[in-house]
């Protein structure tokens, strides 16, 4: 198989904040593998909290032709010595992704179909960023109306968490959940949370930084289950988070890929734990790789390519709320012509 990728840039529709930051451009990388006169694509979208950019997604592709071999159908040989190298966990899914689109093209058939899913998912939640409570509630009221629920961001270190969330209950019915991206301590969280689940939240991820020795007492005192983004990435950290929270947010960007998604998912029915799926800000290539495999999932946050002013790969189409792969073969995405305007 013939490895190549480019960077390219996305661009937000609005400046995206979390408590981390604040975000209007977000560098991907787009992969492609050529195979018997069909090519697969791939996106990764590399996250600075681990440590993770562009140019080291790239530095790690450019070495990573020779681990692939000349089979994209033998995914779990490719997986394994693609393990052998750390991190980079954005790359890797973009290699999975490109594989699974390869193999798709490859049998004729949509990816969902060669896993032998089901096309479709719970809705995807639309994320309202981080900001002032009657800021937020503004843009929850703003949000288009086939949207079926909301996510918001909290973590504002400023004691108006539980204020957000009642600004924008006040101004919308849609099941709401939040999420803290590690920025609350113990005690507040347990108060937080408590205060969230009257106001009919359903549930809150992340609210603690991961590996908090706090984890367990949260799991056992929260009044709403509570989700692991940042502590979950792989198959690996399943059983910590069963001590920790009652379900895990699997993305692709932190799994490697849709191979080691279908396992975690698995994995987390058995430990009793609800699943979740989530993205980073994605275009349409990587939203339609998550997209394969909603149907596993109890809770589908893929807003990544809908935030953005533009999704250059088209494909995935948003139908009452749900992000619902092609049935076109692989992942069903081309990329967009460019506009010569
Ligand atoms: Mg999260």
């Amino acid at each position: 198989m013939d490895l190549s990728h480019r960077t390219a840039t996305l661009h937000l529709a609005e400046p995206f904040t979390i408590s981390r930051e604040t975000t209007r451009d977000v560098d991907v990388v787009w992969v492609e593998l050529r195979s018997s006169g069909h090519v697969g694509y791939g996106e990764a979208a590399p996250d600075e909290r681990y440590d993770q950019t562009a140019a080291s997604a790239s530095a790690f592709l450019d070495e990573a032709g020779d681990l692939l071999g000349d089979d994209p159908f033998a995914l779990e040989e490719i997986s394994i010595r693609l393990a052998d190298r750390p991190g980079e966990m954005a790359a890797k899914a973009a290699l999975d992704a490109a594989l699974h689109d390869l193999c798709g093209k490859l049998a004729n058939l949509a990816v969902w179909r060669l896993l032998g899913l089901r096309r479709g998912g719970p809705p995807t939640s639309y994320t309202v960023w981080l900001g002032d409570p009657d800021d937020m509630a503004r843009r929850a009221q703003g949000v288009d109306s086939s949207f079926r629920r909301l996510k918001l961001k909290l973590g504002g270190r400023d004691g108006l968490d539980v204020e957000r969330v009642r600004a924008v209950r006040s101004v919308t019915d849609l099941p709401l959940m939040v999420d803290v991206n590690e920025y609350w301590e113990l005690e507040e969280a347990i108060e937080n949370v408590q205060a969230l689940e009257d106001l009919g939240v359903e549930y809150v991820e992340q609210p603690l930084p991961a590996g908090d020795p706090g984890g367990a007492r949260l799991r056992r005192e929260a009044a709403l289950p509570i989700y692991l983004d940042e502590d979950c990435h792989t198959l690996g950290d399943l059983k910590a988070c069963a001590e920790r929270a009652h379900g895990i947010n699997i993305k692709l960007a932190k799994s490697g890929g849709i191979r080691e998604a279908v396992k975690m998912a698995a994995a987390a029915r058995s430990l009793g734990l609800g699943v979740m799926l989530g993205c980073m800000l994605e275009s349409g290539l990587g939203i339609a790789a998550g997209a394969q495999v909603a149907s596993l999932c109890d809770h589908v946050d893929l807003d990544g390519n809908l935030l953005l002013a533009d999704d250059p790969w088209p494909g995935v189409a948003f139908d009452g709320g749900v992000q619902l792969p092609s049935v076109e073969p692989g992942l069903g995405v081309r990329e967009a012509v460019p506009d010569p305007r």
